[in-house]
This record gives C-alpha cells, sequence and structure tokens, in this order.
C-alpha cells in the first residue's frame, strides 16, 4: 500500500471503481515523448472518469451525516450534477440541482437526462444575473428545508470540497499502479482544470508520494494566480488535516492556457473535427468541455516545451455530453 491510499484510506470510501487502465497512443505526435492516455473515461458513463473518485468520499460523508436533501450547482450541462445525482438517490437522497438557466425548451445533453433524473419540477433555475449570488441561494433554500425537518447539505459547483479531495487523490494512487505494473515512470502528465481539484489532488498528492512527474495543468476557467491561490489554500489544508510537511518545492507542475480558444465554451468547428479525427485515429472519444480540449492543446505543449520521456495524458471522462453536440457531429458525417 503506498503512502497516498494510506492517507485517502482514513476516510470511509463508497466502493466505486477505480483503477483505470493505461495505454500507448496508436499514433504518436510527432515529438520525442512517448504518449500513453489513462483511461478514466472507462470507470463508468454517467459516473465517469475523476467525477466518480471525487465522489468516493464525498457520499459517504453525506450519508454519515444522515443528509437527506442535497442542494446541487452547476451549469446546466453539469457532469458532476448529472452523475452525483443518480449516486445520491441511490442512497435515498433527494437531489435539488440549481442550475444555470440557459432558457432552452428542449434540452440536450446532460441537461436532458438531468431533468429526467431529478424531474423537471424540482430544479432550481437561477437566471444569469443571479448567478454571483447562487451560493447565498441554495444556503437560504438548505436552512428552509431544515426549518421543515429535513437534513440537508449544499454540494458547490465540481463538488469542490474536501470531503471529494480525498477521494480525488486516488487518481494518483493509481497511476503509481500503473506505472508499476507497465514498467512505464512518466516524467510528464497531461489535466485539464474547471475549478482545478482534480488537477490539485493530483499535484499534492504526487509531492506526497515524492514522485518526480510534473503535472501539466490545461487551465480552461481559472486564470494562473487563481489556480496557484487554490493550490496553496489546499496545501496548508492538507498539511494540518494530515499533520504532514508538502513543501512548496515538492510539488510538481506547469499552467498552461488554450492557445486554441481561450474562452470557456465546448469545441466547435475545427476543434470538433480535430476530435472526431483523433477517435477515428485512437479508437477514443472525449467531450467537447473537457478531455476535447486538453486532446487538441497537450501535444502542441509538449512540443512547445520539448518534453521527452513516458507522457500521460489522463481522459478524465465526461462523454456524456456529446449527446448535446447530435447536431454539430451530425453535419460531419458527410465529411468524414
Ligand atoms: C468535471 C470535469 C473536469 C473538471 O474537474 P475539476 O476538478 O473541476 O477541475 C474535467 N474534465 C471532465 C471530463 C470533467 O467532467
Amino acid at each position: 500500500m503506498n503512502i497516498i491510499s494510506k492517507l485517502t484510506g482514513q476516510f470511509p470510501q463508497e466502493d466505486y471503481p477505480k483503477e483505470s487502465r493505461i495505454h500507448p497512443l496508436l499514433c504518436q505526435p510527432s515529438g520525442r515523448g512517448r504518449w500513453f492516455i489513462k483511461r478514466e473515461d472507462e470507470l463508468g458513463f454517467f459516473t465517469s472518469g475523476g467525477k466518480i473518485r471525487k465522489w468516493r468520499t464525498l457520499i459517504p460523508s453525506l450519508v454519515q451525516k444522515k443528509i437527506d436533501a442535497a442542494f446541487l450547482i452547476g451549469s446546466a450541462q453539469s457532469n458532476n450534477i448529472l452523475g452525483l445525482s443518480l449516486l445520491l438517490l441511490e442512497k435515498g437522497i433527494r437531489p435539488v440541482p440549481l442550475l444555470l438557466s440557459t432558457h432552452d425548451l428542449n434540452p440536450k445533453g446532460n441537461r436532458l437526462f438531468i431533468e429526467l433524473t431529478c424531474g423537471r419540477e424540482n430544479i432550481v433555475f437561477v437566471e444569469r444575473g443571479s448567478w454571483h449570488r447562487v451560493d447565498e441561494t441554495a444556503a437560504l433554500m438548505a436552512s428552509e428545508w431544515a426549518s421543515k425537518g429535513y437534513r440537508t447539505a449544499v454540494i458547490p459547483e465540481g463538488s469542490y470540497t474536501p470531503d471529494a479531495f480525498y477521494g480525488a487523490m486516488t487518481l494518483a494512487s493509481d497511476i503509481l499502479r500503473n506505472e508499476n505494473e507497465s514498467g512505464c515512470s512518466f516524467r510528464h502528465i497531461f489535466i485539464e482544470a474547471g475549478t482545478g481539484l482534480q488537477a490539485i489532488a493530483l499535484i499534492i498528492a504526487l509531492a506526497i508520494a515524492c514522485h518526480p512527474a510534473s503535472v501539466s495543468v490545461l487551465l480552461l476557467k481559472d486564470s494562473e494566480a487563481e489556480f496557484q491561490k487554490k493550490l496553496e489554500e489546499w496545501r496548508l489544508f492538507l498539511m494540518e488535516r494530515f499533520a504532514l510537511e508538502v513543501d512548496r518545492s515538492r510539488l510538481h507542475y506547469s499552467l498552461f492556457s488554450p492557445a486554441v480558444q481561450k474562452s470557456f465554451k465546448p469545441l466547435s468547428g475545427s476543434g470538433m473535427d480535430h476530435l472526431i479525427g483523433f477517435a477515428k485515429m485512437t479508437g477514443v472519444w472525449t467531450d467537447p468541455v473537457y478531455s476535447g480540449r486538453l486532446i487538441m492543446e497537450a501535444f502542441s505543449q509538449a512540443e512547445r516545451e520539448e518534453m521527452d520521456g513516458d507522457l500521460l495524458l489522463i481522459h478524465s471522462g465526461g462523454l456524456s455530453s456529446l449527446f448535446g453536440f447530435e447536431k454539430a457531429l451530425q453535419r460531419r458525417l458527410s465529411s468524414v
């Protein structure tokens, strides 16, 4: 058992799948590295990728507190809200999504399944103009429900909470297993960041394990300064929580921003062609919001930085959002 499993083992965990395989990419981009991909997408369908790791410690913490209603904050296409709602229902906990309203009469993709799963009437749609106050709105609702006798919890966007962080640390532990079994030793590991939780958990867990790999983080939402501030907050929090020293000098990472498309929007146009081309060439589908964007950017980043050795791409899942892009995909049938 490695040190990361020892630390995360202090917390109750659900027995969701936590071992995903790695395999080499059939088409190796130019450059000196040898590329592998870690198939977190194979850990589940609606409940896949990095998220299922977060939930393996988040769900037990809610069960332990005997929560009966959880208020979930997120975008209308949130992978977190959809997957987490399913696992909450399994435990008899009622999910109440607070979704950023997009005024869509014909919901598609994850939003369709969120509505079908939770019931449209149970969803709180928050207008964009009021979204900056969504945490307050959720807290207010939670206390109203509490006064009616419910035990409530509020889950922030992306399950950005300590109870999810411990589970997210299992990714690093599983990479150590992949290395042992394959004989690879990864020099660079690529992952994308939304809230940043899964990337930060990876960086800190590798530091705790004294692993030499550097994590290359594609920042989709935050600026470098915002990400660094979060990383430092978590470092201090975990040092206290685990009573151990994680010196800043042991955090090996670099940050980069999308070159192709700066704003946090799904791939479209030639980006979508790239995503389809990658699936055809390698047999690996990615989603246009997260992992497709990582694939789009990682190879050129590795080339710019002249990276060599074993390079690992983390495929964090999120494939169910592809159903929201049927039209754009259909349009490409004629051209592929
Ligand atoms: C949620 C999600 C992310 C972002 O994870 P954070 O921990 O919020 O940074 C990245 N990729 C996929 C596929 C996701 O579903």
